[in-house]
Formats: C-alpha cells, sequence, structure tokens
C-alpha cells in the first residue's frame, strides 16, 4: 500500500524553511502530497495560482512530491488523496500552541489521521513568510531563504527591478 502524506500550508510564498520540511518529509513515504490553501482567513500576497506556482517549482528536485491547490478542509483533502499522515513544521516555541489547536480539531474532526510535526532546521528556525514579504517589500535581498524564482516574483510585485 502506498502511504501518502499532506503537507498543507498558505506558502505565500513558500521559504528555504518549508522546502526544508517537505524534503525530509518526502524521504518518509512514498509520497508526498504539498496542498496549498486557497483560503486560509489570512490576506495573502500572491493568488493561489501564484503561491501553487512556487511551490511546484521549488520542489521540482523532489521526485515523489505533488502539489495541489485545496479549498475543502485539510483533513477532507488529506482523506481525499488517501492520506493518513498531516505533515506540519514547528519553529520556536510560538508555532506550538497553535498547531497544536490545529491538531486537535482535525484529530476530532477525523480520527483516523495523525499530525506529524517536523523540527525546524536550525538554520530556518525564525524563517517566516510573513518576513520575507516584509523584507523583500523594503527592497532587501533574500536571497538563500526563498528560491531564485519567488525571489524574482517578489521583486516584480513590489515594483523593484531584477537582482543585479
Ligand atoms: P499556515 O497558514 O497553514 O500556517 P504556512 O505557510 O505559514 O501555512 O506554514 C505551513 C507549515 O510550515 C506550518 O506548519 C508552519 O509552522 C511551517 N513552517 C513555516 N515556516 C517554517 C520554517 N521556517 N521552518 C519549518 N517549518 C515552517
Amino acid at each position: 500500500m502506498t502511504k501518502t502524506a499532506f503537507y498543507p500550508g498558505t506558502f505565500d510564498p513558500i521559504t528555504m524553511g518549508h522546502i526544508h520540511i517537505a524534503e525530509r518529509a518526502c524521504v518518509l513515504f512514498d509520497r508526498l502530497v504539498v496542498g496549498v490553501a486557497y483560503h486560509t482567513g489570512k490576506s495573502t500576497l500572491f493568488s493561489v495560482v501564484e503561491r501553487t506556482e512556487l511551490v511546484k517549482d521549488a520542489v521540482k528536485h523532489l521526485p515523489n512530491v505533488e502539489v495541489f491547490s485545496f479549498d475543502s478542509m485539510t483533513v477532507e483533502f488529506a482523506k481525499k488523496i488517501d492520506a493518513r499522515v498531516i505533515i506540519r513544521g514547528l519553529r520556536a516555541i510560538s508555532d506550538f500552541e497553535y498547531e497544536m489547536q490545529v491538531a486537535d480539531i482535525n484529530k476530532y474532526l477525523e480520527k483516523e489521521i495523525e499530525t506529524l510535526f517536523l523540527m525546524a532546521s536550525a538554520n530556518f528556525s525564525f524563517l517566516s513568510s510573513s518576513m520575507i514579504r516584509q523584507v523583500a517589500a523594503l527592497g532587501a535581498s533574500v536571497t538563500g531563504l526563498v528560491t531564485p524564482l519567488t525571489e524574482e516574483r517578489m521583486r516584480e510585485k513590489f515594483g523593484l527591478g531584477l537582482v543585479q
């Protein structure tokens, strides 16, 4: 039986922190599906189509990883793709309470599905999409923290020129 895991998120935009979680999760399962959420309760810089394109580009080196956008509940989408495991990344303690609440409600909604947490890689434990957006909006370089395509797209969004 193929073991599938589901890694959902907003990915606005995908960062090296997210990519490291995907790289580490995909070796634990036969198939990893990264899910880009349409509606997240957050207003996003990138549309779902743009976020999905950037995620696809960021994980194209991982052969057993597929990327979809989804607008249903996380557990519903996990069931639809036959995933019994939801992957989430944990950074500093600040993530813990929120992530525990989400894992609890997901367990309540769907008992068969487990949430598996991977600790953020040390280099990226303070990296967040919101920090990247703020830094990029000020015109500073985010090279090495996001993919080259993401950096290019952010510079376009903020009306900045290409990196020299
Ligand atoms: P959401 O809106 O669902 O929280 P995010 O795109 O912000 O979506 O995050 C998706 C998942 O990736 C979350 O579990 C989050 O904690 C995790 N994550 C975010 N940034 C990092 C990082 N730098 N390192 C590891 N995990 C991260």
